[in-house]
């Protein structure tokens, strides 16, 4: 019989699974705690299990975690994991430390299919949707790297990948990072970004995380040019799911707004921008362009990049510029691809 993979289960499934085997079920809590709490997979040290218990572990389930490829440490404290996800692919994900936050931002899929021109995963066509252990275990690694006193606070999915697209795993890791047991990573502290896939929105709504939207274009043309999903679902659809999702859950979505030269980053742009947003509850987050090779995008001026900031502050928007964190390793907004090789070539830019 095949073993059932560990990062795969949740709490109630491994219950069941460790009953199946015929011990007690709080057995599955303690084991939850030793792998995800106390971060060791050295069944030696877990003494309250019994010693037979403990032997078996190895034939009993299967704890192969996503291979770390390389690690590449930025200037600014942003640290970039690669991860081999087989047939010569990888995923990233990559750790953003910031004052009171160590925060994860995860990749849920291999490529993408929304095909947004600026973008540089959208580049590769999706190649296969990342499996629920797969998704656990960019964090389950990345959290082993810490140092005792450090502890990751935050997941984002915001790498590679649409996570609407793929949301059997990206619902399922997050219940399994969530419980009390083991990583306990509030449900307060998991964004989804999402381009927009209307009808998949109030799943985020339901698993009681926070809501993070790509918009980008302030109008149907612009929006449906850039990003083609906004031809299935127009912004006039996006923005009701946006204020259904604050109705029922009380809370803000974050507008993430990506400045293109020329493109969506003139004064216009940013009143339509104001008008647009202001019937929902929102942050609006401003990310500069960050270019990559052949794209036909540039990043706007700083001058044009503030001017569009302050023109937002002065209408009376909440609105953050997102700071560009690991730019020097390839790994800021938008930077992600699945190309193995692609690593190298950033880490010379
Ligand atoms: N697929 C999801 C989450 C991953 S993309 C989504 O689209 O929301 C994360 C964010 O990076 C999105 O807001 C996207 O608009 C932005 N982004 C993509 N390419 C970028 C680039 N080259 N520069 C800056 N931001 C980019
Ligand atoms: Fe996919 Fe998001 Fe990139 Fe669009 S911006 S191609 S949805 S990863």
């Amino acid at each position: 019989m095949q073993k059932q993979r560990f990062f795969d289960l949740t709490l109630p499934e491994l219950t069941q699974a460790v009953k199946a085997l015929g011990k007690p079920g709080f057995r599955a809590q303690q084991l939850y705690r030793w792998i995800y709490s106390l971060q060791t997979q050295d069944f030696a040290q877990m003494t309250n299990l019994s010693k037979d218990f403990r032997s078996e572990m190895p034939t009993l389930f299967d704890f192969t975690l996503p291979e770390i490829l390389k690690v590449h440490k930025s200037v600014d404290g942003t640290t970039k994991f690669l991860f081999n996800v087989g047939s010569n692919k990888s995923v990233e994900a990559v750790i953003i430390p910031s004052r009171d936050r160590l925060t994860l931002c995860i990749s849920s899929e291999v490529g993408c299919n929304m095909a947004c021109k600026f973008c540089y995963t959208g580049k590769q066509k999706l190649q296969r949707k990342l499996e629920t252990w797969e998704i656990v275990g960019q964090f389950v690694q990345a959290a082993r790297t810490l140092t005792p006193d450090q502890r990751l606070t935050n997941i984002v999915f915001m790498g590679m990948g649409e996570p609407l697209d793929n949301c059997e795993a990206v619902f399922k890791s997050i219940e399994i990072l969530h419980s009390t047991w083991g990583y306990n990573v509030s449900r307060k502290r998991v964004t989804i970004s999402t381009s927009g896939i209307v009808p998949m929105m109030p799943k985020i709504t339901e698993a009681g995380v926070r809501m993070a939207v790509s918009l980008n274009g302030v109008n149907d043309q612009v929006r449906s040019e850039i990003m083609p999903i906004n031809r299935k679902w127009p912004l006039a659809e996006l923005l009701e799911a946006c204020r259904e999702h604050c109705r029922v859950s009380g809370d803000k979505v974050t507008f993430e707004y990506v400045l293109l030269k020329g493109v969506t980053d003139s004064l216009e742009d940013a009143k339509a921008l104001y008008h647009l947003t202001k019937s929902v509850p929102c942050k609006i987050n401003i990310i500069p362009f960050n270019e990559h090779p052949g794209s036909g995008f540039y990043r706007p001026a700083e001058e044009t990049i503030v001017r569009f900031q302050n023109e937002m502050i002065r209408l009376g928007a909440h609105v953050l510029r997102r700071k560009t964190m690991g730019r020097d390793i390839y790994a800021a907004c938008g930077q992600l691809t699945t190309a193995a090789s692609s690593t190298q070539t950033q880490a010379s830019l």
